[in-house]
């Protein structure tokens, strides 16, 4: 079977643990997965893009294991996800969902990807104990000087 490459796009900002675990359980479907690091201009947030790609690489760092094929890369893209996507040869993109409402947005996005671009998404559904984790509660809970480390990986 020919090496499959996910995408999974986001803004990331931060990267938390329930990002993590769907690099993780990506690499179950996928060979490698590449983090796309973008900017989505319906969040717009700010944040140190430099700060969040170290951040993100060091996270994913334990999950790269050559010798058993599976990959994990770090990257900032502008623009399309779908074009990205096609720039770095992705298969299919990885997201996420944790809520009724995730899965509307996630799949108004999906079907725009695939209509459109052409691009599949796999969509894994957030694990129980991560499904209230979102980066803007983190977000917050940082701003209101809440400890937030082991939300994050
Ligand atoms: P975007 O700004 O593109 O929505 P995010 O950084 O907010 O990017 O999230 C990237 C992807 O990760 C999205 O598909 C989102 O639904 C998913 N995601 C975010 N938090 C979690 C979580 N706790 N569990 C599972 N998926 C998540």
């Amino acid at each position: 079977m020919a090496n499959k490459t996910a995408l999974f796009a986001g803004s990331f900002n931060p990267f938390t643990l329930g990002h993590l675990r769907i690099v993780e359980r990506g690499l179950a479907i996928a060979d490698c997965v590449v983090v796309g690091v973008g900017y989505n201009i319906n969040k717009p947030v700010p944040g140190n893009l430099e700060s969040r790609l170290d951040q993100i690489r060091k996270a994913v760092e334990p999950l790269n294991k050559p010798s058993e094929g599976k990959s994990v890369l770090v990257k900032e893209y502008g623009g399309l996800t779908a074009d990205f996507a096609r720039r770095i040869g992705a298969d299919f993109l990885l997201r996420g969902i944790r809520s009724v409402g995730d899965f509307e947005y996630e799949r108004n996005l999906a079907d725009v990807n695939l209509k459109v671009l052409g691009i599949d998404t796999v969509i894994l559904c957030a694990e129980p104990e991560y499904s209230y984790l979102s980066s803007s509660v983190v977000r917050e809970l940082d701003a209101n000087g809440f400890d937030t480390s082991h939300l994050l990986p």
